[in-house]
């Protein structure tokens, strides 16, 4: 696969642009193109009478060898990276302890869910309630000032910022694409897939609560188990 950098499209551009302009820039045939894939869209919007969209484009074409080579100068036509995620480990069927997960925020909830796909069973204790009751609580305190201090804003299934819009950017490099898996595990628990691409994605307010039940669902239904109500409060170890 090739990926084409910096390739910019007016705002209102057509549906057949974007393969157009893959073919103007690597000089090739329509019939040598076999498909593409916007991996990112951002915006260029100095000129505020002619916005452009810039995009990065994953494409699969004839002779891809050999397009590389004569675009060997060009550093916006390389080989697309692997966006794949490699996961370390895979469990022995036949492994009986299971790992403990403390907390079912964001973190907890991607070290649950990776963990079950390595099929290592995890257990997830989580002090708070499932996110459905939990949206209770916060709303009940918001607008009765009644306060559970195990089930609010903070805690519970998906942690803080369960009730915002989701914005998903930052500004942490990420060399090895990690951010890719958090956001193809959101796509797959029904986020809009336009965050896939877009420069600055967020989910949209109140979709995050459907979400994170999915990604629950999941976990259990790949052997995880994830207990509610339940604080650590201390750890022995023997
Ligand atoms: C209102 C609000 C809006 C936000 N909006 C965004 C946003 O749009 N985009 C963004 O990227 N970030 C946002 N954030 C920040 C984001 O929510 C946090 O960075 C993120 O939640 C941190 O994840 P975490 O899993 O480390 O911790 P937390 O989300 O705090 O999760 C910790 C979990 O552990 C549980 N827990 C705590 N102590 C114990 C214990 N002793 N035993 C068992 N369980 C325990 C808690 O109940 C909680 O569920 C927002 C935060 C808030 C408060």
């Amino acid at each position: 696969m090739i990926r084409l950098t910096e390739i910019k499209l007016p705002l209102d551009h057509d549906e057949n642009a974007i393969g157009q302009a893959i073919i103007n820039k690597l000089n090739i045939s329509p019939e040598q193109l076999h498909s593409y894939n916007v991996f990112k869209r951002g915006y260029d919007a100095r000129k505020k009478s002619a916005i452009l969209l810039i995009y990065t484009l994953d494409v699969e074409v004839d002779n891809e060898a050999q397009l590389l080579s004569s675009f060997e100068k060009d550093q916006h036509v390389k080989v697309s990276p692997d966006t794949n995620y490699k996961f370390v480990a895979h469990a022995n069927s036949s492994i009986k302890e299971r790992p403990v997960v403390i907390g079912f925020g964001p973190c907890g909830l991607f070290a649950g869910l990776v963990l079950a796909q390595m099929g290592f069973n995890p257990i997830i204790l989580e002090r708070g309630k499932e996110v459905r009751e939990r949206t209770k609580d916060t709303f009940g305190f918001w607008r009765k000032k009644a306060l559970n201090t195990e089930s609010n804003v903070q805690f519970g299934e998906g942690g803080a910022g369960t009730f915002s819009d989701g914005k998903l950017y930052s500004q942490v490099k990420d060399p090895k694409h990690y951010g890719r898996k958090v956001i193809t595990e959101f796509v797959e628990a029904g986020a809009p897939e336009e965050i896939l691409y877009v420069s600055k994605p967020h989910i949209g307010t109140f979709k995050l609560v459907t979400m994170i039940e999915k990604m629950r669902a999941r976990i259990i239904e790949l052997g995880g188990k994830i207990r509610f109500s339940t604080r650590v409060d201390d750890i022995h170890l023997d």
